[in-house]
């Protein structure tokens, strides 16, 4: 065989889904959102071609996480919106409480409050049913989080006290304590940002908790939430008038969100400064900074951090007495605010329109998925369905189960279809598939696996004596064979009457010969149960008790 240089290169790793999602989980642990986003998003891809939903609602939640991050809101959104479907379709409790999760914050940071608040509280009712200490903490936190960013600060305290009472004295991970930290330091930021006189001891307090959340981000070495804990040190800072502390700090968290592309925590620093120079009066430094702020915000589509960068620079120039600039940045911060209003709804339409396209293929996908496997006349497995689960329902058999291989087969349908027509033949097939479907158990397989012919596979556990077992077949079958023949057809049909032919085996599953063996020999014995008059059941064991 010919080897070189180069020849191990060549040989492409192709990762599975699972891998993706868990090397996405430990990008987005240490903070790496790009690289984390960029393997979720192909999860995402994977996920979908395989129709793994579980998998796929993951993936969703680990991009909406980092496009957030990232500053990508509206891809974020759109994550979000489509997990929390996926996580729906599932029935999965705990995914849906977390994709609402972070569906709220992509909403929040949009500036949808109405969005972001239905968001959470669908989370809040859903968590009710959710033991998971964390993920209930983590929900109040969020909600905390939202109704502090709306001005609704007493609302978010208390929602902050209900997030650390979830939590209890139980031990919680590095990334919950993170959060409880923050955003009651964000807390005070909020309210200090909105203008509010917040006493010295509480901004000093907040400055504790920041520096403590850096503990936590440094142990666990992720620098998102380092540069955050950094902001919001040095943002109360400033409100101290620590400059010498504030100033460093703020510019260490610049420093690691332009490394890592933090964008939002970048705009959160420049906002920093540029709230600070204005409370220091320094206005024309203010207005350099302000316009720093426009030009990110304008960029990431900030719009709260938008308008008051305008606002605040119009009321930099009147200090400084430029009343024409002044009343030109006045006119962007009106502008801003009415177009502020409809970009909203823009973006809501948008994110909406976008949702329901996805929700719409993605039902596609499950109608063409079933397609391949049902039967469209009477919505049982079809025959190639069958086909490719009878070998695998065979291999994954215990040890000591049974398993029965029915045929059942309509008498005399020809003779329904030339009296009645086509049509009450096509009624009765469907009818006939609702009557078995009652009788047999949820965890048979009942196919029609030809125009008037049927199949049944029951997987039975060993009973305690085998000749039972038998005995307990022929019986159930003869039961669903009589149920059958005693059905009144009479609103399809009058004087209908109709009979099945059935030929069952049973087989200890260590005996159990190849598939096309077990429905060979169910089929001769279906024949012989025609020749001997039909409307009757025909069994046999291949296996000696
Ligand atoms: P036997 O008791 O020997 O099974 O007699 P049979 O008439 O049921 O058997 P045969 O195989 O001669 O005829 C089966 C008939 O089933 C022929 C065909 O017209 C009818 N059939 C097959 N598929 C469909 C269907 O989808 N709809 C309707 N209405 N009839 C169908
Ligand atoms: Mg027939
Ligand atoms: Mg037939």
């Amino acid at each position: 065989m010919l080897t070189g240089p180069g020849a191990d290169a060549q040989v492409h790793e192709v990762p599975d889904t699972s891998t993706l999602l868990l090397r996405s989980e430990e990008a987005r642990t240490r903070g790496d959102y790009r690289e984390g986003r960029r393997l979720a998003e192909e999860a995402v891809a994977l996920a979908t071609d395989a129709r793994d939903d579980r998998s796929l609602a993951e993936a969703l939640r680990l991009v909406c996480n980092q496009a957030l991050r990232l500053g990508d809101l509206e891809d974020s959104a759109r994550a979000g919106s489509d997990a929390v479907l996926v996580a729906e379709r599932l029935g999965d409790r705990p995914g849906q409480v977390d994709a609402l999760n972070l569906l709220s914050f992509a909403y929040l940071n949009l500036a949808l409050f109405e969005e972001a608040l239905e968001a959470i509280e669908r989370s809040i009712e859903r968590v009710a049913a959710v033991a998971d200490p964390e993920l209930r903490s983590g929900t109040f936190n969020r909600a905390g989080t939202i109704r502090s960013a709306m001005g609704d600060f007493d609302e978010a305290a208390d929602l902050f006290d209900r997030a650390a009472a979830e939590l209890g004295s139980g031990d919680v991970s590095s990334e919950t304590r993170f959060c409880l930290l923050t955003n009651t330091a964000d807390l005070v930021l909020q309210m200090a940002y909105a203008g509010q006189d917040v006493p010295a001891g509480e901004l000093r307090r907040g400055v504790e908790l920041a520096r403590e959340a850096l503990t936590l981000a440094e142990e666990a070495g992720n620098p998102y939430r380092q540069a955050l804990s950094l902001l919001n040190a040095g943002s109360l800072s400033t409100y101290l008038d620590d400059l010498d502390v504030a100033h460093p700090t703020l510019r260490a968290s610049m420093e690691l969100s332009r490394t890592h592309g933090y964008r939002s925590l970048e705009l959160g620093v420049l906002d920093a400064f540029a709230m600070d120079a204005f409370r220091r009066k320094d206005f024309a430094e203010a207005l350099d900074r302000f316009g720093e702020v426009v030009r990110l915000a304008e960029e990431l589509t900030d719009a709260t951090v938008l308008v008051r960068a305008h606002q605040l620079s119009s009321r930099c120039h009147e200090e400084l007495g430029r009343f024409r600039e002044a009343l030109d940045s006045y006119r962007c911060f009106h502008e801003l605010e009415t177009r502020q209003r409809t970009q909203t709804a823009q973006v809501r339409a948008r994110l909406l329109g976008q949702t329901f396209e996805i929700q719409r293929l993605r039902s596609q996908a499950v109608a063409l998925g079933r397609q391949a496997h049902e039967d469209p006349l009477t919505g049982l497995d079809n025959r190639r369905s069958f086909d490719a689960t009878l070998p695998d329902l065979l291999a994954g058999l215990g040890e000591r189960d049974w398993v029965c291989v029915c045929l059942l087969d309509v008498d005399h349908f020809k003779r329904v279809n030339d009296t009645f027509g086509h049509a009450v033949g096509d009624r009765v097939l469907r009818r006939l598939a609702e009557v078995m479907r009652e009788e047999v158990r949820r965890r048979d397989v009942l196919a029609r696996i030809g125009g008037e012919e049927f199949a049944l596979v029951c997987v039975l556990p060993a009973p305690e004596r085998v000749d039972h077992l038998a005995d307990g077949l022929q019986q159930r079958l003869d039961r669903l064979r009589r149920t059958v023949s005693q059905t009144s057809w009479a609103d399809i049909a009058p004087d209908l009457r109709v009979t099945l032919s059935i030929g069952g085996v049973l087989t200890r599953s260590t005996d159990a010969p190849p598939a096309e063996d077990l429905l060979r020999q169910a089929d001769r014995l279906l024949y012989a149960a025609k020749d001997a008059g039909r409307d009757r059941v025909l069994t046999r064991s291949l296996s000696v008790p």
